[in-house]
């Protein structure tokens, strides 16, 4: 499923591509040559029914400031949930921005997808877990304002967008409740009390697609409920908005960058399906 969205990606670049080879056979290319040209191509898509209807915008955060980051929204013509995804509130955890970046290029089928890959640029420029500011996932107190402008930037995209379901994209050294490796929090999903089914039914459908349910190391569990106990971004979604929440950790023990990111990713399309935002 992670693969049909890259599917679609490549659709999209190899179609680019034409456009451009087809422009470089036309060299020395007239205005003239390039107005029929686009004509072309438009009447092309138009005629294409298999590309939904997409809106793209793309706004710019903490803009002039070293913090700013890029917010990427895509919305389906057919309406839907909102979701919104942050990546890089750790920036040494590469697959969580990696994995964000990627699903920023999705084209949602049905609902909103708005995506943050890199909500602590400063940090994941450095690839440290905090910036000078402090540790990002720290700065959201239930029921306060969020502690910094940045964190208080990003709690707007969740306020603004009305985000039906909240994901945070991290990764961990260890594994949750496993005697396996370093202690940490990789391989779960820590939900919101709205999330936990969601949750349960994407980790069930996740380890199937691993190996067949069968358990091992790399099996992914659910942690515990984010309640609004910690100032974390997901806790806070659990408290003051009573959704769904979801904190993804995957591991770093024994596992390389990619198959980091493409659990990530594919967690992500699993919950964002459950909760009604076609990928
Ligand atoms: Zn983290």
């Amino acid at each position: 499923m992670l693969f049909q969205s890259a599917g679609v990606i490549g659709a999209v670049t190899a179609g680019l591509s034409q456009l451009g080879t087809a422009e470089a056979d036309d060299s020395p290319v007239c205005p003239t040559d390039f107005s029929e040209q686009d004509e072309d191509e438009d009447k092309d898509e138009d005629e294409d029914d298999t590309v939904p209807d997409l809106r793209e915008e793309r706004f710019t955060i903490q803009e002039g400031t070293s913090y700013a980051t890029d917010a990427f929204v895509r919305e389906s013509s057919t309406d839907g949930p909102t979701a919104v995804v942050f990546g890089g509130l750790h920036g040494n955890e590469t697959a969580g921005h990696r994995a964000a970046a990627r699903i920023a290029d999705w084209e949602p089928v049905r609902g909103t997808l708005v995506v943050v890959p890199e909500a602590n640029a400063v940090a994941v420029e450095r690839s440290t877990r905090v910036s000078p500011n402090g540790d990002l996932n720290r700065q959201f107190p239930a029921d306060e304002e969020p502690t910094t402008p940045l964190a208080r930037e990003l709690w707007e995209i969740v306020e603004e967008f009305d985000a039906d379901v909240v994901l945070d994209l991290h990764t961990s050294r260890g594994i949750w409740n496993s005697d396996v490796g370093p202690t940490g929090f990789g391989q779960a999903v820590f939900p919101t009390e709205a999330g936990r089914p969601i949750a349960d039914e994407a980790i069930q459908g996740m380890n199937e697609f691993l190996h067949s349910g069968k358990p091992g190391h790399y099996t992914f569990t659910r942690g515990n409920t984010l309640t609004g106990a910690r100032p974390m971004l997901i806790h806070k979604v659990g408290n003051d908005l009573d959704r769904p929440g979801f904190l993804l950790e995957a591991t770093q023990h024994g596992t390389d960058l990619e198959t980091r990111t493409a659990w990530l990713e594919e967690l992500t399309a699993r919950i964002l399906r459950q909760t009604g935002v076609e990928v």
